[in-house]
């Protein structure tokens, strides 16, 4: 397969750890049979530096004529004193919204090599842990109509709505059911319908679309303060984890907690199209930038998910997560997720030897 990559590597250490991404997609090709093109883009600060933008036209145009598009990470205190709509950050959401891009896909993956990097007692995460949360991203609580007043008894009082139509939640409840599909063929759908209207509407659309476009996926429900709870009490019985705006990103960062390490987490965010957009969870971490001490295992984990995502390449994909997983294995870590009895090695010597595992 041919397939043009879009390649924001950002500020900080964006340009390592999205190197290190590209020369495992390299390495993929070269054991796949496939060919793979990388176009380098500008945006956040270093967007800001040559051209005075964040996002420049010419970026958006180039990404929205490629196959998938691969994020480092923006921002720095080099642009922190920029007034809001110029600062780096601008162009993630531009790029979002340029991309029609309405859902965010966040695993929280705990590798068995790492189990004593989760705070969670080791019997509930012997067995491994990958929790995968379906956030819907464009609509909800942070989107509605919301406003203050000042109430003559109460004082000043500020309100904000939910809102969710039917369409909004079918299209995020297709992306749960088609990355189900490719793994257990479970989603629990996370709501609150025992309170709110939104909720109501959202469990029966869910379950609606699910029975009529994928009868192979099981759905069930969970109210979303049970899910909280269970996320740190059993944590292995989540696979696809669908929820609205607000109780994912709540529920995404709990879940990325019970695994212990910011810089093993990727992203993806994905819209009507299979063009995605995938990153680290992590910023650009401009304290360790340029000293090859980052983790790249985040981004190189994104160009995993892209190739399975976007590219439907399940198998390289796997392959991919495998040579993650033989290189942990072997005791080789960078410093962030460095114990005693490990190897420290740094960025470039992490992609390196991961990209050598890939067959
Ligand atoms: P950060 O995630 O960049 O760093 C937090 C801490 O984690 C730092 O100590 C850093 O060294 C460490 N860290 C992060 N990624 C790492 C990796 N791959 N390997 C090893 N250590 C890693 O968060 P921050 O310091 O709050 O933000 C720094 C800049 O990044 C800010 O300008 C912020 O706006 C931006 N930011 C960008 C994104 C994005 O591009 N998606 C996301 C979050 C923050």
């Amino acid at each position: 397969m041919n397939k043009h990559i879009a390649v924001l590597a950002g500020d900080g250490i964006g340009p390592e750890i999205t190197e290190g991404a590209v020369l495992v997609l390299k390495k993929v090709a070269a054991a796949f049979g496939h060919t793979f093109s990388f176009e380098p883009l500008l945006m956040g600060g270093c967007a800001i530096d040559a051209c005075g933008e964040p996002l420049p036209a010419h970026t958006v145009e180039r990404c929205l004529a490629s196959d998938a598009v691969l994020l480092g990470a923006v921002g720095g205190p080099k642009w922190d004193t920029l007034p809001g709509d110029r600062r780096p950050e601008k162009g993630l959401l531009g790029i979002r919204k340029a991309m029609g891009l309405y859902s965010n896909i966040r695993p929280a993956r705990l590798w068995k090599a790492l189990a004593d990097a989760s705070p969670l007692k080791s019997a509930l995460v012997e067995n491994g842990v990958e929790i995968i949360v379906v956030r819907e991203l464009t609509g909800g609580i942070y989107f509605g109509k919301r406003g203050s007043y000042s109430d003559e008894t109460m004082g000043e009082t500020a309100w904000d709505t939910e809102q969710y139509s039917v369409r909004e939640i079918e299209r995020i409840t297709r992306i749960a059911c088609e990355l189900a599909r490719k793994r257990s063929g479970r989603v629990i759908s996370v709501d609150k319908a025992n309170v709110l209207e939104t909720s109501r509407l959202w469990r029966r659309t869910v379950h609606a679309y699910a029975e009529a476009h994928f009868p192979d996926v099981t759905v069930t429900d969970m109210l979303v303060d049970n899910a909280a709870m269970q996320i740190v009490k059993n944590p292995a019985q989540f696979d696809v984890l669908l929820t609205s705006n607000m109780f994912g990103d709540i529920l995404s960062d709990e879940a990325a907690q019970v695994t212990g390490s910011i810089g093993m987490l990727a992203s993806s965010s994905l819209g009507d199209t299979t063009c995605g957009l995938y990153e680290p969870i992590h910023g650009s971490a401009p304290d360790i930038a340029g000293t090859d001490a980052a983790n790249p295992i985040a981004t190189i984990l994104a160009a995993a998910m892209m190739l399975r995502d976007s590219f439907g390449m399940t198998k390289e994909c796997a392959a991919v997560e495998r040579a993650v997983e033989a290189v942990l294995a072997e005791g080789w870590r960078t410093a962030d997720i460095m114990s005693a009895g490990m190897k420290q090695i740094g960025c470039r010597e992490m992609a390196r030897r991961i990209a050598e595992h890939v067959s």
